[in-house]
């Protein structure tokens, strides 16, 4: 996907009133700084690997909860939540099993809006 594409969708994301409104709160934020970028980005990879790759995942459309660890949120915000999700937004047909350029994509969307999520607190603090 070239970056023209992923600008796109990231300003496309930003005009949904459902995907814009999730935000990180401060237990996300206090949970990032325990942990570090770095092992939250190895949990979006395990979760996208386990629960998005699969060519039927399991509750598929219902996999990705609204809240418990900061990626889920991101998965809704960055319309990465669910197979058909990725296939409106993103055009990665269903019913196949994610190849690991589209894995690396998903993880790097989520990354990319914890980590602008992320810096707007620590402008606030
Ligand atoms: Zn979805």
């Amino acid at each position: 996907m070239t970056g023209e594409r992923i600008r796109v969708i990231r300003k496309a994301l930003s005009q949904s009133r459902f995907r814009a409104r999730f935000h990180l709160n401060h237990d996300d934020i206090a949970y990032i700084q325990s942990k570090n970028l770095k092992v939250i980005r190895s949990h979006a990879f395990d979760f996208i690997t386990k629960r998005l790759a699969p060519a039927s995942p399991v509750q598929d459309g219902k996999q990705t909860p609204f809240r418990g660890h900061p990626v889920f949120k991101a998965q809704h915000a960055t319309a990465t939540c669910c197979r058909g999700c990725l296939q409106k937004w993103y055009r990665i047909p269903k019913r196949q099993i994610l190849k690991p350029h589209e894995i690396e994509l998903v993880v790097d969307m989520v990354m990319y809006w914890i980590q602008t999520e992320f810096g707007k607190h620590a402008l606030v603090r």
